[in-house]
């Protein structure tokens, strides 16, 4: 069956009447400084407006500038980041600001062309960005404006992240004199009507304008392609103690998805080996000592992007050797209860809770 015709203007219209009178009071919607604009925007990537509303309000209460981000120590940038997740973009946000202040004179870049070179700014950020922080005229897509695309014209396809008829369709709709709101408007119908199940559509404000809903589509729209089983790792954790203390490790930097985190060394099982045996060979390769690694303490689950673990806590006893710093950028031993002021994992945050609630820690 063929859909109804999208009409432009009066779905602009219906689009912006709408968002205007139900838009959440979200805080970086009261404000127009390009720096909060940024730091929002890198935060809402992957994550829901209500899960960063906090996290937003304690970052720019420690870092309310750009200066005072460029300037700040990586321990206290990611210990406000802590829980949020997807750390690269905490790196990556942490690099921006120093070279805004570096090569712009402190100031957001308004230019597409050198905003999109910063760290972390993909073509959805700089869309984003600049469309709200200066009103330029890109559209921004993201998976929730995608998804409405793929409902409004009902595209009977999987569709990739850079898919370019969605491109073009969503360049073709954007409102160019309210562009920041445009982008906005359609973010917040994906992210609260045209929600990936059971979409609400009888409360649409575009419903007129919408193929899949005309032709009965909505449920198969988008496309999706059979997701691939995410594998699964068995991880271990030792928990090493010494005069009250316990040895923790920073992870380096720049390297990998954990960079710049707290943890407790250790790593995943290899084949045919017992957890025991995988902590005492992950310490001979981490820390460079011997360790007498008892049975597991604690265990817990958690589920990445791409791969779950099951992580288990040792109690370790070292044997022989010094620790030393063979994977990480530094060890430090601490109280119990200082391990709080410190940056941890999500699944390490899970270990030393259980291990809290047993008493054990
Ligand atoms: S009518 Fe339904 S499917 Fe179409 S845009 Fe609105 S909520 Fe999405």
């Amino acid at each position: 069956m063929l859909g109804p015709m999208l009409r432009i203007p009066a779905f602009r219209r219906a689009l912006l009447g709408w968002y205007r009178r139900h838009r959440r009071d979200l805080p970086w919607r009261r404000t127009r400084d390009p720096y909060r604009i940024l730091v929002s925007e890198i935060m809402l990537q992957q994550t829901q407006a209500v899960t960063v509303v906090p996290y937003y309000e304690r970052f720019l209460k420690a870092f309310p500038t750009v200066q005072a981000l460029a300037r700040a120590r990586r321990e206290k940038l990611m210990k406000l980041w802590e829980g949020l997740g997807y750390y690269a973009r905490a790196r990556n946000l942490h690099e921006a600001a120093r070279r805004i202040v570096r090569d712009c004179g402190g100031r957001v870049p308004r230019d597409p062309e050198v905003f999109s070179n910063l760290p972390g700014a993909g073509p959805y950020t700089t869309a984003a960005v600049l469309s709200i922080a200066y009103g330029a005229p890109l559209a921004a897509v993201d998976g929730n404006v995608r998804r409405v695309i793929a409902r409004l014209y009902d595209i009977g396809r999987p569709l990739a992240s850079d898919d370019r008829e969605v491109r073009e369709r969503a360049d073709r709709l954007l409102e160019d004199r309210h562009a920041g709101d445009f982008n906005q408007a359609m973010m917040e119908l994906g992210a609260r009507i045209c929600v990936p199940t059971n979409p609400a559509c009888l409360l649409c404000p575009v419903r007129p304008h919408c193929a899949a809903f005309a032709g009965g589509t909505v449920g198969r729209r988008p496309v999706t392609q059979a997701r691939r089983a995410r594998p699964h790792k068995r991880v271990v954790a030792a928990v090493i103690r010494k005069n009250g203390k316990i040895l923790i490790g920073l992870r380096p930097w720049d390297q990998g998805l954990l960079g710049g985190l707290w943890e407790f060394p250790g790593g995943k099982i290899e084949p045919g080996e017992s957890p025991e045996t995988a902590v005492r060979r992950e310490m001979q390769e981490e820390i460079g000592a011997d360790v007498e690694a008892g049975p597991a303490v604690s265990t817990v689950d958690h589920v990445y992007t791409h791969l779950s673990i099951t992580l288990s806590g040792h109690f370790c006893r070292l044997k022989r050797g010094t620790p030393k710093p063979l994977f990480h950028a530094k060890l430090r031993w601490v109280r119990p209860c200082d391990l709080a002021r410190y940056a941890f994992p999500e699944a390490n945050r899970k270990l030393i809770r259980e291990m809290r609630e047993r008493k054990l820690l």
